[in-house]
């Protein structure tokens, strides 16, 4: 692949696995297609691998992690550095391969290739975070930890946010010396191949960044493996408890569980509207709301919910819905038509229980793009808690608005759900912002924003979200593990 040519090369005729960096042709009896939702055009058709392809993976990763782990801090930082470099330089190549293979706006992808920009460069720097601790005991005696790698690490990630999951798992495994075996959901499978590329350019040992294309029965073969060492994913509930399952069953392996989430956003009566809108709309209408800390649970006080309601809707309306390659787009395609009917399903079934739909939830027709999933960004009415779409997420573009009167009232329908990822609130008064966000049970608290993100801040949830972390330095927790080493400086005291 040639970095300089990467918007016109033939990279999905290329081999769509990267092991022990080459691109290889795995083939297989179990083949997926490569799918475009802006026009639902089939790019390509690439095979999962199989179990022997896995154990070959897993055999390269293995090995080479020995060379990685054992070199010297400052080759991994400039490993890293150049990384951030490189994905700089290619961006916009970059975000066209993202916004083709999953549909987002040209616009948030480029933003999304940036974001890994910062995360290699926040990595690059990590050395001293990993140091250990000398502990002294007594006059003769100390002891001191080091923090080591785990090994080989399979990451498993969703499709919505494709180079930045992959971006969120490898930049902090490399750092702790670990290799990495990335299985990209088969939906948007394409950018983590390109991610091997600008590794391999950067210095990156060969077979310490890996890339295997599969489905559920190919993650389960690497989650299973026994020398694959810990295991970090980013799906669905139900599936983050199949693979906690698997990491049990075979061997016991430490896992980071980034699930789904069901979260609030809450306006204020002192809320200054318009802020209270766009967080709203921050909260349900990126990626076509198909981003995991979304607030669909828009509470807004009843003082101001008449202005709110207006507002939203007309900005709402607003949205321009087109190709996501052109930059005035604003709200491109679902990922999939299954995933646009699942949407779809979400609004009827409200609407059936008694819901009303004041905006949006219509199929789009782009010009020359008949076929891609395109769905106007939904606004729903007269929400009641029994009903699904207050109870589930929906990952999908519809925000339900939920008058409300006290605090009280508002904190008990943020938190009346068995998931945590994120909440938000809107409010000018600084005393209320801190004692609700006490209050909201969630991993992560937006105040007067939505969706921030940080590589310096750690992201993750509490309850059925999920556990472990994602950026910060506690992510080096995760893809580490300590020893402890004991050390008596004169000899050994008998004891009997
Ligand atoms: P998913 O659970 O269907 O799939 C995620 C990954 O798991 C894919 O790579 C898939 O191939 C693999 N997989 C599926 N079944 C498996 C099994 N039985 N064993 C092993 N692997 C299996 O999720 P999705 O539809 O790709 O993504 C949407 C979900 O991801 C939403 O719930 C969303 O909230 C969540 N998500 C969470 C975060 C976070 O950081 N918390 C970020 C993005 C998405």
């Amino acid at each position: 692949m040639n970095l300089n040519t990467l918007k016109e090369s033939k990279l999905l005729e290329l081999s769509s696995h990267f092991v022990g960096g080459n691109h290889v042709e795995f083939v297989s009896n179990r083949q997926f297609p490569v799918m475009e939702p802006r026009s639902g055009r089939k790019l390509a058709t690439w095979h999962y691998a199989t179990a022997e392809q896995v154990d070959l993976v897993v055999k390269t990763a293995k090995q080479a992690q020995k060379t990685w782990a054992g070199s010297t801090w400052m080759k991994r930082n400039e490993v890293l550095k150049k990384t951030a470099e490189l994905l700089k330089t290619h961006c916009d190549d970059i975000a066209y391969w993202e916004c083709l293979s999953n549909g987002k706006p040209i616009s948030e992808a480029k933003a999304d290739v940036l974001s890994c920009v910062d995360t290699f460069n926040f990595y690059s720097g990590i050395a001293h975070d990993l140091l250990g601790h000398h502990i002294p005991l007594d006059p003769s005696r100390y002891a001191y930890t080091r923090r080591l790698p785990i090994g080989v690490v399979a990451a498993i990630g969703a499709w919505n946010y494709p180079i930045q999951t992959c971006t969120w798992k490898t930049a902090p495994a490399l750092a702790c010396g670990n290799s990495i075996i990335y299985k990209p959901s088969p939906l948007s499978p394409v950018t983590a191949l390109i991610l091997g590329e600008i590794l391999k350019t950067s210095g990156l040992p060969d077979g310490v960044f890996n890339v295997i294309q599969g489905d559920a029965e190919t993650a389960q073969h690497l989650i299973q493996h026994r020398d694959v060492a810990k295991v970090s994913f980013t799906g669905s509930i139900p599936t983050g408890k199949k693979i906690m399952a698997a990491c049990a069953e075979r061997n016991i392996k430490p896992v980071t569980m980034e699930l789904g989430g069901k979260s609030a956003l809450i306006v204020f009566e002192d809320a200054d509207v318009d802020s209270g809108v766009a967080c709203a709309m921050m909260a349900n209408f990126y990626s076509q709301g198909q981003v995991c800390s979304n607030a669909s649970k828009v509470l807004v006080h009843k003082s101001v919910l008449k202005e709110f309601t207006e507002k939203l809707v007309e900005k709402t309306k607003e949205l321009k819905i087109g190709d996501p390659l052109k930059a005035e787009t604003q709200v491109g395609a679902h990922i999939s038509e299954e995933h646009r009917a699942r949407v779809e399903g979400y609004i009827n079934g409200a609407i059936n229980e008694g819901a009303t739909k004041i905006c949006g939830g219509d199929r789009i027709q782009v010009p020359g793009l008949d076929n891609g999933y395109y769905l106007s960004p939904c606004i729903l009415t007269d929400i009641t808690p029994n009903m699904t779409v207050y109870k589930e997420e929906i990952f999908g573009a519809v925000l339900l608005i939920i008058p409300f009167d006290t605090e009280e009232e508002a904190v008990r329908i943020a938190n009346d759900t068995d998931m945590g990822l994120a909440a938000g609130l809107v409010t000018k008064d600084l005393a209320k912002s801190y004692r609700i966000s006490e209050q909201l049970n969630a991993g992560n608290v937006y105040v007067n924003t939505f969706n921030d993100v940080s590589p310096l801040v750690p992201f993750g949830g509490i309850g059925e979200s999920g556990f472990g972390r994602e950026n910060g330095v506690a992510v080096l927790e995760h893809y580490t593990q300590l020893k402890s080493v004991f050390v008596n400086t004169g000899t050994c005291p008998n004891p009997f």
